[in-house]
């Protein structure tokens, strides 16, 4: 097998990876009205996945789970978002299960999604 070859499995094991990750965090997110225990569990899978893949997680699940619990989070049931603007723009996640705190910065991702888009 060339380099060439493997290199392209690699990349359709990603591929397939980052899909896997999206159908569980999406049937996360429709799962948790009636079983939050489920979403967590997609969300477990979903992370071991993507830590096995060595993919990135997409921008749009990032922050829809705990970083200590890994509780999925919807804003508003089970976490609280915040804006602040000191001292400088970013977001503030509360996990409401575990009570861990996760801050974003508000500009880089504004500028991570232009240069995205
Ligand atoms: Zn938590």
């Amino acid at each position: 097998m060339g380099r060439r070859t493997r290199k392209k499995e690699q990349g359709e094991k990603k591929r397939v990876a980052r899909e896997r990750v999206e159908t569980l965090f999406t049937l996360a997110e429709r799962v948790f009205p009636y079983s939050p225990e489920l979403a967590n569990r997609y969300v477990e899978i979903a992370l071991a996945v993507q830590q096995k893949a060595k993919i990135r997680l997409p921008r749009k699940w990032k922050r829809r789970y705990c970083k200590r619990c890994h509780s999925f989070l919807v804003p508003g049931k089970n976490a609280r978002v915040r804006l602040r603007s000191r001292p400088y723009p970013h977001v503030v996640i509360k996990c409401l299960n575990c009570g861990h705190i996760m801050r974003y910065p508000y500009l880089r991702e504004k500028k991570e999604k232009r240069r995205a888009d």
